[in-house]
């Protein structure tokens, strides 16, 4: 009989699951996971928007030479490596 329960409890779970998998689906699309912290680069590199000026700094990448990040739907352009 427990074993019964245990199913139960585990097809009710991965209901469950997969309801809010359905829901969050709706809010945000599928990221592709991250490689592990060990082949991620210490990087030191300057974005600029040039169409709302914001700045940012990247500071870990997947490599040493990584796409620009994109805001106000275009992508960033690079300023310069950061020396300090
Ligand atoms: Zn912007």
């Amino acid at each position: 009989m427990f074993a019964f329960k245990l199913i139960i409890a585990i097809l009710a779970g991965f209901l469950i699951m997969r309801t809010g998998m359905r829901l969050l689906g709706g809010f945000s699309s599928p990221m592709a996971e991250p490689p592990p912290p060990g082949e991620l680069r210490k990087v030191k590199i300057m974005y600029r928007c040039e169409l709302c000026g914001s700045e940012v700094r990247m500071t870990i990448a997947p490599n040493e030479d990584p796409s620009p990040p994109r805001h106000c739907m275009d992508e960033m352009t690079l300023v310069a490596p950061v020396e300090d």
